[in-house]
């Protein structure tokens, strides 16, 4: 079922926004060679916690960290660690998300550690723009399909893949909401986009093929063919203005 928020909910849901963005500009900040994904989580967790506010992942379905950081072909949820250091040329994709006064933000962004290939900067560039394509589409009496199908024929027509297995979602009170928002799709498919709706558009784009799977630790997601892959998300309301961003830093 998908809930609706009144003007009053979503001006709470911008302070959790602007609270994970702050939190995700500080980790991208962190990002690079030598440090380890640990310590960016250590950053994220202390500023969301210095707000106030919770961080969205930690112990979520068990998760055990601030921040989902995806190194290189892992596509989403990585789990930071001590061990895992940042090289020169990776590229980092970092999840964040934050609770705040009955409220969720969820966002993510794909950072280059030092100076990256241009493949890999290509293939950043695409994801970013594949969102804000997406995000153009969030307006009231469109569908849920006019979203994925912006961000798909963006991205493909670039030469790369689409991500199949995870997709976006609702936000609000719950981390997970209805819909689910896929980054494929038709046009004028799926549920009609109602002013009040609040959404996280989250592109999840491979250089390669768009199978994934799953480790061992239940968690990490990484490319089948090993590629690389990018991740961006904000969290959007549908108003009658338009598609507002809630997961701005100001
Ligand atoms: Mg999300």
């Amino acid at each position: 079922m998908v809930i609706l928020k009144t003007s009053r909910e979503i001006a709470k849901m911008r302070h959790a926004g602007r609270i994970s963005q702050r939190a995700l500009q500080a980790a991208g900040k962190a990002v690079e060679p030598g440090v380890s994904t640990y310590e960016i989580d250590c950053i994220v967790r202390e500023y969301i916690e210095k707000q106030g506010a919770a961080p969205s992942f930690l112990g979520y379905g068990g998760f055990p960290a601030s921040a989902c950081i995806s190194v290189n072909n892992v596509v989403i949820h990585g789990i930071p660690s001590r061990n895992e250091i940042l090289k020169q040329g990776d590229i980092v994709s970092i999840d964040v998300g934050a609770y705040f006064e009955g409220y969720h933000g969820d966002n993510a962004w794909t950072f280059p550690c030092g100076d990256i290939s241009k493949e890999a900067q290509r293939l950043i560039d695409t994801t970013r723009e594949s969102l804000f394509e997406g995000i153009r589409q969030a307006v009231a009496g469109n569908r849920i399909g006019d979203i994925g199908h912006a961000v798909q024929e963006y991205a493909e027509a670039r030469s790369y893949s689409v991500v199949r297995k995870f997709v976006g979602h609702g936000v609000g009170a719950k981390l997970h909401e209805d819909p689910s928002v896929p980054n494929y799709g038709m046009s004028h498919m799926g549920v009609r986009l109602l002013p009040g709706m609040t959404i996280a558009i989250e592109p999840m784009i491979n250089q390669g093929d768009f199978k994934v799977r799953i480790l061992n630790d239940g968690w990490t997601t990484v490319t089948v063919d090993g590629k690389l892959s990018a991740h961006f998300e904000h969290t959007v309301a549908i108003t009658p203005d338009g598609a507002v961003i809630l997961t701005s830093a100001d």
